[in-house]
């Protein structure tokens, strides 16, 4: 059972009030579901989720989820900080992903729901030590429908001493609304220049690289079945898509980080943030073992995510955006997903 007794395990329902509505889930911060209209106005959801809450006690694809306390890879869970030398819960290839074996979607958060501005704020306290990080963090994510069409999605964190810190959501988003559908036929923009390759374990290694002339050249849209089994190293290492886009900067104000469009339903998300890189995840991963909520399984790349975020593995490279909180300092992250549909 994910949730205690104390914690209510059901469903959030917040509506735009224009054909939009989420399910948020207090296990995880997670979004559950979120029904999109197609351009006959037929809704349908385009996050991938399950019914049951209990099903999320037993994810191993982060469905949806606010992850954390570092969204992504730190190398070998290793890190100095401040002249101390740390070791995080390493899971996954040697590495901590998601902030280890025991990340933020493994918790049950406290929601407040805010019923006149159908929003909800989901707070949680990490404390000193948890999974190995420095700092008792206190962290509020909050979902609202700020328009028609417009969820956002806001988190704010303190901290009692310095540590990394870095969360995202983590839905898998399939515009046509049908998980059995690989999601090859959508057609992505992301507004980057350059990406950071990786090494054999996913770590980015060495410095940016353009997207010029490669198959992460997403300034204009292309569908992501484009050139995904092309036979070039960084996907061949990734199975896919697995990287981090660097988006340009400008820290505080909502830029365009991506936009992704369905040609069959109609359906388009657009996503702006304030964090300066996205990963693209093309759900390589995903291996038939997760079903949906009709009992569907999540097959090979039936679901991607666009996870806006800092960069993996800051803690370890002083030359990529700054991603410790400080104390007397409030992390302050903010990215809006946009619904439409033409
Ligand atoms: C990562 C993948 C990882 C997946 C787990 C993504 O954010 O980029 O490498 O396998 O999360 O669900």
């Amino acid at each position: 059972m994910p949730c205690d007794v104390q914690k209510p395990c059901e469903f959030i329902h917040l509506e735009d009030g224009a054909g939009q509505a989420v399910q948020l889930l207090a296990y995880g911060a997670r979004i559950v579901s979120l029904h999109a209209p197609d351009r006959k106005g037929h809704a349908a959801n385009v996050v991938a989720g399950w019914s049951e809450p209990e099903a999320y006690a037993h994810d191993p694809a982060y469905l949806g989820c606010t992850v954390g306390r570092y969204a992504n890879r730190i190398r070998g869970g290793r890190f100095d900080l401040d002249g101390e030398a740390f070791q995080t819960s390493v899971n996954v290839g040697g590495h901590t992903l998601h902030g280890g074996a025991e990340g933020f979607d493994r918790r049950a958060w406290e929601p407040e729901i805010d019923t006149a501005n159908e929003a909800v704020t989901f707070r949680l306290v990490s404390p000193d030590g948890d999974q190995g990080f420095p700092g008792e963090v206190s962290v509020a994510v909050r979902y609202a429908w700020i328009k028609p069409g417009c969820l956002q999605i806001e988190s704010t964190a303190t901290t009692t001493l310095a540590t990394p810190f870095n969360i995202t959501n983590h839905a898998y988003f399939n515009l046509s609304g049908d998980f059995s559908q690989p999601i090859l036929d959508h057609e992505l923009r992301i507004n980057a220049d350059s990406f950071l390759p990786i090494d054999e374990t996913l770590i980015p290694i060495g410095p940016m690289q353009s997207v010029e002339g490669t198959p992460f050249d997403f300034r204009e849209r292309r569908r992501v079945g484009d050139r995904i089994d092309a036979p070039d190293e960084q996907l061949i290492r990734a199975g896919g898509y697995d990287h981090n886009w660097v988006l340009a900067r400008a820290p505080g104000a909502l830029r365009l980080a991506a936009e992704l469009f369905h040609a069959a339903s109609g359906r388009q998300l657009t996503i702006h943030t304030t964090e300066p890189g996205i990963q693209f995840y093309s759900g390589n991963f995903l291996d038939g073992q997760q079903t949906d909520s009709s009992g569907r399984r999540f097959a090979h790349r039936t679901g991607l995510c666009l996870e806006t975020h800092h960069w993996p593995d800051s803690p370890n490279r002083p030359d990529y955006p700054d991603a410790i909180l400080r104390p007397g300092h409030t992390f302050r992250s903010t990215t809006t997903l946009t619904f439409s549909n033409r």
